[in-house]
């Protein structure tokens, strides 16, 4: 028998995420009006963290039905990021979707200790939250081109946190501490800023999405991490280019936001060493 949430559970878990799905590299919104005056549309699933029946993704046989029903067991997600947790266990454990949890409830808990500073007619706090993208950039997986073979902060994790950075407005350590707290890019009140951030994040999702791509086809080679910093090696010009042409489109599509904000824009790359594709 499945050991189902309650719908009092279902609401409790939606609300402490936000009413937005807790994987912190989405935040997606998950309810919306309906055409029906009366009814709301809901895009959100609350799901279970270890499975609800025997057989299911991370069951727990300790634990009982009431443990495995509560709030505690359960995470607000997205459809996409629901099916998404299910479908690797091993990369998606107890302890990462538990991460998720406390990072999308602390970024819905800053949301609303921040109302005194939401969007309104200044433009100061647009001005902040840029300041701090800036912050999330000055890193060298946004300064160092790609070489044939060299090194470079672990590439993959860094534009992962640079996403949940943006989204949610802080900006972690290694060691989970926080760096730099601020606003997500929702809160930004100039739209043509906001959407520019909507499209450097899902350039920053592609960018991960032909890393994992390029792995598995064997056009990067990728040595082990030594103090944050990972060996690689390119086998494909093509795939090199694309990811420092990439990045450059995004430092420069930033830019032009820093240029109107007044604050210092950034360049990509830092500095020019000797290109392989020349
Ligand atoms: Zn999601």
């Amino acid at each position: 028998m499945r050991d189902e949430f309650t719908s009092k559970t279902k609401e409790i878990l939606s609300k402490r995420a936000g009413a937005r799905c807790s994987n912190p590299n989405c935040r997606k919104s998950t309810f919306a009006p309906h055409t029906d005056i009366n009814k709301s549309i809901n895009i959100g699933v609350a799901a279970h963290i270890t499975a609800a029946e025997i057989g299911g993704p991370r069951y727990d046989p300790n634990m009982t039905s009431e443990e495995r029903k509560s709030v505690e067991n359960g995470i607000w997600l997205c459809q996409v990021d629901a099916k998404l947790i299910d479908s690797d266990e091993m990369r998606y454990t107890v302890e990462i979707i538990k991460e998720w949890r406390a990072i999308s409830e602390k970024a819905a808990l800053l949301d609303i200790e921040c109302y005194t500073h939401l969007p309104t007619a200044e433009t100061g706090e647009d001005k902040r939250i840029i300041r701090f993208f800036s912050q999330c950039f000055d890193r060298p997986a946004f300064q160092d081109e790609f070489v044939q073979e060299g090194s470079i902060e672990a590439f993959d994790r860094a534009i992962e946190d640079t996403i949940t950075a943006i989204n949610v407005g802080c900006l972690k350590d290694r060691n989970g501490n926080i760096l730099f707290q601020c606003l997500g890019k929702s809160y930004l009140s100039n739209t043509d800023w906001r959407e520019k951030m909507d499209s450097i994040v899902d350039m920053l999702r592609a960018i991960r999405s032909r890393y994992h791509l390029a792995i598995q086809l064997g056009q990067i080679s990728i040595g082990g991490e030594n103090k944050g910093k990972q060996y690689y090696v390119f086998h494909n010009y093509e795939v090199a280019k694309w990811f420092d042409e990439t990045r450059a489109q995004i430092i420069y599509l930033f830019s032009a936001i820093c240029k109107e904000a007044g604050i210092p824009k950034l360049v990509f790359p830092r500095k020019r060493k000797t290109s392989i594709y020349g």
